[in-house]
């Protein structure tokens, strides 16, 4: 605070000695004018010639004047900086000696002292009253002094009137002085209000600083707590949405588990996880395929892709090298920039990004997981992630449903031929024929038996005797329908159950059975031979009411067929007794 005062108080100089130094300006004229005038007054009112003498005086006093004063304002310059004041204050002293005994030289001089006296008054207004008192003393003395002076020395020139006596004139001079010092002592008050009043100011303007500084520094805190707070916000922003995505994920993987203990066929698990993915990952399409046959060739199982041209393709193009190392190599694969030439698969199809991971179970690739977007970089590394995840799952529930499958086929299938065995047939026969009679369709059973097999057997020997088994099962399996029941009743027995087929449709379809397999070569290296059959016929609701029934009667037609010579179809009799 004290170095600002201190700074202000010479600025407040600094503005003072601007003003000084045009009064002094203004003083200049003003004398020169006030000279003009003296040597006026005199012609007129007291002298009739011009004192030549006087006017020399008077011309370098005037001289001397300018002279003082500019040299004070060259030192006064430099007084701004507190430096050179010995010498500016010497010519502001010969200024003001000057001027006095200028003053001391008019006609009429003690009438301009309020004007004339402009240097000491410029120092009030400038420094203060305090300042000037020095210099009122000193012109106070100056004039007097000079004042005599002139009138001892000049007497001779004519002076009158007004310096007559000393003594009075001494009385003149110090009064005119006194009163010109209380002038001053006013001027010298308002100087000291507008320097007070400039230093409250200034003293209100430094506390305001001072507030805005501390306001700045406030207002920088704020802005930093601010930022933390904003970075701390961000960081949980990030920690949230993480936790969504686990929970996300940890639903999706939830969802999935729960599908693989609740939905036993496969094609319908497969279709809900692609749905599953889709829905998860908000992907343009998902695509399941799975591998196939000895050479674990790619098959789209389930798909998204709606349009048939690009499913078509997909489907094509499944087993390109392109998706080698998820297939061969068992890795994921990312590729957010994808060129529709990249791959055969999306030719012409609005694919930018796409990831394929492998369906890895027991560490073999049991097939893959193809997801597709439209859009560039769709695809992170967490995507990847959840993906492997949710693969590795239904790998696992393809090869468990793998497992399943087999003990399903060991526990339903006759081991030779491949068709269903008598214990499935017995149980399906019951579903069957209650599902017939509830809703009323007609339900057919064929019964055949080979003819003379011990003695083809006896022949050819049992193994050649299996191969016909084996061959014959696989001929008629070819002619059937997915809803047919095919099972092998006893040795070389066998039953086909017909859902919605009429009697005379299962005689039919005897007869072409009949035919195909009497026709049918069978053969080995060495041995060629072909069998007959004969066949039983019988159907619910025409020949039988019951499922008993219904396998009796067919049981007994073909007692009938082998009976009238074998390689025949017999029907089952009526319900009353006809024959079918
Ligand atoms: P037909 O039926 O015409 O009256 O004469 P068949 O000689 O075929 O008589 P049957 O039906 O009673 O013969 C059953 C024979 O079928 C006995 C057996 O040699 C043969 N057989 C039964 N099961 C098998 C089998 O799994 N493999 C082979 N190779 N033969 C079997
Ligand atoms: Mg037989
Ligand atoms: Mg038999």
């Amino acid at each position: 605070m004290e170095t600002l005062e201190k700074g202000q108080l010479w600025k407040s100089l600094g503005n003072s000695l601007k003003h000084e130094r045009i009064i002094t300006r203004f003083c200049r004229v003003i004398l020169a004018i006030l000279a003009a005038e003296d040597l006026a007054a005199r012609l007129i009112t007291a002298e009739t010639t011009v004192n030549l003498a006087l006017l020399a005086v008077q011309l370098v006093l005037y001289v001397g004047f300018i002279l003082a004063g500019v040299l004070k304002q060259k030192q006064t310059g430099a007084d701004d900086e507190g430096k050179g004041i010995l010498p500016g204050k010497l010519a502001k002293i010969a200024e003001i000696v000057i001027m006095a005994v200028f003053i001391s030289l008019m006609y009429h001089g003690p009438l301009f002292y309020f004007i004339v006296l402009l240097p000491i008054t410029s120092i009030i207004l400038s420094r203060g009253f305090k300042e000037s008192i020095r210099y009122i003393v000193l012109g106070w003395l100056a004039q007097a002094l000079s004042q005599y002076a002139v009138w001892v020395m000049l007497s001779g020139l004519n002076q009158q009137g007004f310096y007559s006596n000393e003594f009075m004139l001494f009385i003149s001079v110090t009064v005119q002085y006194l009163l010109f010092a209380f002038y001053c002592y006013i001027l010298g008050s308002v100087h000291r209000q507008y320097v007070r009043s400039q230093e409250e100011n200034q003293i209100l303007i430094d506390r305001l600083g001072d507030k805005y500084v501390q306001l700045e520094q406030a207002k920088k805190e704020i802005q930093s707590q601010y930022d933390k707070i904003s970075q701390a916000n961000e960081q949980l922003e990030q920690a949230n949405s993480k936790l969504t995505t686990s929970l996300a994920e940890f639903y999706t993987l939830q969802q999935i588990s729960q599908a693989i203990s609740s939905i036993f066929d496969m094609n319908e698990l497969l279709k809900f996880v692609n749905d599953v993915i889709i829905g998860v990952m908000g992907v343009s399409h998902s695509t399941i395929a799975l591998c196939h046959g000895p050479n674990n060739l790619l098959k789209v199982q389930v798909s998204s892709i709606f349009d048939k041209k690009e499913l078509a393709l997909v489907s094509d193009y499944i087993n390109s090298d392109v998706l080698k190392p998820s297939v061969k190599d068992g890795n994921s694969m990312i590729d957010n920039d994808v060129d529709s030439e990249d791959y055969p698969f999306t030719k012409g199809r609005n694919i930018r990004s796409l990831i394929c991971v492998p369906l890895i179970a027991k560490g073999n690739v049991l097939g893959i997981v193809l997801i597709e977007h439209s859009m560039p970089d769709a695809f992170s590394n967490d995507n990847v992630r959840l993906l492997e995840i949710i693969s590795q799952q239904v790998g696992i529930a393809i090869e468990n449903a793998r497992l399943y499958q087999q003990m399903h086929d060991l526990a339903t299938l006759d081991g030779l031929t491949g068709a269903y065995n008598r214990l499935y047939f017995q149980d399906n026969l019951q579903i069957e024929f209650k599902k017939a009679q509830e809703r009323n369709y007609d339900l057919s059973l064929l019964m055949f038996d080979i003819d003379h097999f011990k003695k083809f057997n006896d022949t050819h020997g049992h193994l050649f005797g299996d191969l016909v088994l084996k061959k014959i099962a696989a001929f008629i399996m070819k002619k059937l329908r997915k809803e047919d029941i095919f099972a092998r009743y006893g040795g070389e027995e066998f039953v086909i159950l017909m859902p919605h087929t009429s009697l005379e449709q299962v005689v039919e379809k005897a007869e072409d059975i009949r035919k195909g397999v009497g026709s049918l070569i069978i053969s080995d290296r060495v041995i060629s031979a072909s069998v007959t059959i004969s066949i039983g016929v019988s159907s619910f609701p025409e020949t039988a009411d019951s499922q008993v029934t219904l396998v009796k009667s067919a049981d007994d037609a073909l007692y009938e067929a082998k009976r009238q010579g074998r390689n025949r179809v017999c029907v089952a009799f009526t319900k009353n007794g006809k024959k079918g």
